[in-house]
């Protein structure tokens, strides 16, 4: 067994070991606060306590799985009966074994985002309602917040301060949408994402029976990244701790980054409120145990700006580490070369694999320039987020037979697939059964199972044909597994013919898709985790993954990871690269226009740059492509925040390079100070990154990329983020300029025109150049 409080500071086994009563754990980035969660868990089990009984809410179910494996280490299989996921999953569990109180059954479906859109876009026109004015997202949007502070439609419409915010939204009817689309998904036995803990809190509101049953059943609740949780996930672990008061919950709120979706900071400051001031035992962590002094130290200066935060001073007994590298490119495109270049010599110069490194961005969009430089150096990488597996058009089919199948009221199941593949049932047919159902307040089902009473003709028979199927799939799903259910509806439905025959690339990758989710719902099946091996179970998982559980589509683990930032809490990597550090993209055009919204900006940088163990390295471009038009980008006032002292503007491949000097310092023909790596910075080095702001605010800079220069000498490795365009000096030809690269593999050459010598080309890793 391991000795796991022996390896905890005092702080921290102080939490691991407190015994009842509310705790809460505020503490810095990378302080121990999911490691302490975890600890705390096992020595509850070591010391008696059932864990039947222990309800853990994380982040993503990931990381609920890893928890949960670290805690078997110490008290061995019964980790498996742990009540732990996020609170989505968790509660969605619950919301099945109680569904009937609330009108639901226990076979629910559950909309992702896709469906909500889908059946706002069918409501907003059946209303008659200009759909550029209302528009899904907007609208989507505005149900969700107010789902999240617990507003449901009748108390939204007789809302007065919603109402003229929904009127200078120029939105007026969002209330009557709102409350259709209720009727719809209630009607359609589904639940969006929202309503899984909005609906929640109704079940414990309105049935006390059931409420006091988990309050008891529950004798300690723990919440990990406790500073996002929104209005509704609080309600929901306050009532459920009310009993035995044994609420565990680590944070930290330099951390909160998702107010724009309703978390609330204040519930930190709220805790103490509603536990008692008294009764709350609080525990700060202060040691930083993942990265570098520079980096501590650098997130510990941006974060100083914010006004809105909680004492906290975090340090780290790490070593002081490298600086951390600013890379500066001429655009998207260069960024992307320049950061795949970093990771390649990184992997070579100290020994890393792939899953080492993680790229962080802002938005998903930006991740096509580094995928297509990774491409090209072949450095495999995986993507979080984005389209994922079950996004993708042949996956979702697939899953809404199976989810017609398991509840034939999914209306927007039903919509997808009722003339897929092809039987000749057009658009408008579905509208009307639709129409019908809504006009009798009748489930779709009742109007499909039925048809030949409501609809003449060919069509008719095609549905009757369809209903036949659905019916002849349901009657399996108790006798049979997820896996043998799924197998046989992709083959009868005729959805695996249809790819079959498509011999096209794209086709056959979405035949082997299909393939692919039959082996998932196999290893589902086989899992020996997963008690109830049924498909409406497997329906559950797939719904609630979140995009930090992506499916891996070929289990290679070994692969630089691509994400945005919020997908990146609660992480670490040895070497992480922050991207598109410009200004309007990060902070993000939309986030500037309060000091709030500035302030969870810049929390999300703190939590970017709070990800990175040993080194890390910010980049920006000065140009990039937005909305199919080039724009000229400003460097982000985030790398100006940063305590210049720890910044470098070069990417070190070569430790001799490092001597954070600009080419306007050497040029200017001002000292360059060779300084050590522990030495404080001198005058000439600082603000280097606000001279630069300066001058790529005035002008284009002439020459693509202005990177680190070594102060001198020619050193060859020191020349990796050479591209086209660039004047060089060589030690034999003398100056030229680099007219283009081939880059092989590990082998990189240059094609030089020199101006005296003629057109060379060199094998970079021997030739001795230097950019000018
Ligand atoms: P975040 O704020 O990013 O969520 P966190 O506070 O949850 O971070 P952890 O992820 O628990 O921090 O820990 C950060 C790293 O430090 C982990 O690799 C963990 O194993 C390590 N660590 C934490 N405490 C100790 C300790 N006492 N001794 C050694 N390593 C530790
Ligand atoms: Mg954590």
């Amino acid at each position: 067994m391991i000795d796991y409080i022996s390896s905890l500071n005092d702080p921290q086994r102080e939490a691991v070991t407190h015994g009842n009563g509310p705790l809460m754990i505020i503490a810095g980035a990378g302080s121990g606060k999911t490691r302490v969660l975890t600890y705390r868990i096992a020595y509850l089990i070591e010391n008696g306590v059932d864990p039947f009984r222990i309800l853990s809410l994380t982040f993503t179910n990931k990381a609920a799985g890893e928890m949960r494996h670290r805690i078997e280490k110490v008290v061995g299989s019964e980790a498996r009966n742990i009540w732990m996921g996020t609170f989505h999953s968790v509660f969605a569990k619950i919301l099945r074994i109680e569904a009937r109180a609330i009108g639901y059954t226990s076979n629910f479906s559950i909309y992702d985002t896709d469906d909500s859109k889908s059946l706002l876009r069918s409501i907003i026109k059946e209303m008659g309602l200009d759909d550029k004015v209302y528009r899904a997202n907007s609208v989507f949007s505005r149900i969700s917040a107010a789902k999240n502070r617990l507003i449901g439609p009748e108390d939204y419409l007789a809302n007065p301060v919603i109402k003229a915010d929904d009127e200078s939204a120029r939105m007026p009817e969002v209330g009557r949408i709102y409350k259709e689309y209720a009727r719809r998904c209630f009607a359609a036995n589904a639940m969006d994402f929202d309503d899984l803990l909005f609906n929640t809190n109704v079940l414990f509101r309105d049935h006390l029976d059931i409420l006091n049953k988990y309050q008891h059943k529950f004798q300690h609740v723990m919440v990990d990244e406790f500073q996002d949780t929104n209005v509704s996930q609080y309600l929901i672990t306050r009532k459920l701790a009310a009993v035995h008061q044994n609420i565990c919950v680590v944070g930290d709120d330099a951390q909160s980054i998702y107010a724009f979706r309703g978390a609330n900071i204040e519930n930190i400051l709220n805790f103490q409120r509603d536990y008692g001031k008294d009764a709350v035992k609080i525990v700060k962590l202060e040691q930083n145990y993942r990265s570098t002094k520079h980096i501590v130290e650098a997130a510990n200066s941006v974060i100083a700006r914010n006004r809105n935060q909680l004492e906290k001073h975090v340090f780290t007994d790490n070593s002081e580490g490298a600086l951390i590298d600013v890379i500066k490119a001429s655009s998207d495109n260069e960024e992307g070369r320049l950061v795949a270049q970093a990771i390649f010599e990184a992997k070579m110069q100290e020994g890393l694999r792939n899953n080492d490194f993680a790229i962080l961005y802002r938005t998903n969009a930006q991740s096509r320039a580094f995928e297509e430089a990774l491409r090209k150096l072949s450095i495999k990488y995986r993507i979080i987020g984005g389209l994922s597996f079950y996004q993708r058009k042949e996956i979702k089919d697939l899953i809404a037979y199976l989810r017609f199948t398991v509840n034939q009221q999914d209306e927007e199941a039903f919509k997808r697939i009722i003339n897929l593949p092809k039987r000749g049932i057009g658009d408008t047919t579905v509208a009307k059964i639709s129409v019908l159902a809504s006009e009798k307040s009748v489930p779709i089902w009742e109007i499909v199972g039925n048809v030949s009473q409501h609809i003449a003709g060919r069509a008719s028979i095609a549905i009757e044909g369809f209903a036949d199927l659905i019916k002849s799939f349901n009657l399996l799903i108790d006798k049979k597994d997820a896996y043998e259910v799924s197998a046989h509806i992709a083959k009868a439905s005729g959805l695996l013919k249809d790819l079959y025959e498509d011999k096209t690339v794209e086709g056959l990758a979405r035949y082997e898709n299909v393939q692919e989710l039959l082996n998932a719902i196999k290893e589902f099946v086989d899992n020996p985790e997963n008690d109830d091996k049924s498909l409406s179970a497997f329906l559950q998982t797939v719904s609630l993954l979140t995009t930090a559980d992506e499916k891996e589509d070929d289990g290679d683990n070994d692969k630089v990871t691509l994400m945005t930032i919020h997908a990146a809490k609660g992480l670490e990597f040895k070497n992480v690269h922050i991207v598109g550090l410009e200004e309007e993209l990060f902070p993000s055009q939309m986030m500037l226009e309060s000091r709030n919204d500035l302030e969870e900006e810049r929390r999300l940088f703190y939590v970017a740059i709070t990800r990175a163990e040993r080194r890390l390295t910010m980049s920006y471009a000065e140009s990039r492509y937005h909305y199919g038009r080039l724009k000229m980008c400003e460097p982000s006032r985030f790398l100006m925040e940063v305590d210049q002292r720890h910044l470098k503007m070069a990417r070190t491949h070569t430790e001799r390079s490092g001597y954070g000097a600009t080419r306007q310092d050497a040029r200017e023909g001002r000292a360059i100070p060779d300084r050590d790596r522990n030495e404080m910075p001198t005058a000439g080095s600082m603000s280097f990154v606000r001279s630069l702001a300066q001058k790529t605010a005035r002008t284009q800079s002439p020459q693509p990329a202005v990177a680190h220069t070594p102060s001198a000498g020619f050193v060859p490795s020191d020349t990796s983020n050479l591209a086209a365009g660039m004047k060089v000096e060589h030690t034999k030809f003398g100056f030229g300029t680099v007219k283009s690269m081939d880059i092989n593999g590990t082998e990189r050459k240059a094609v030089i025109q020199f101006d005296t010598a003629g057109e060379k080309t060199l094998l970079l890793s021997f030739a001795k150049l230097r950019i000018v």
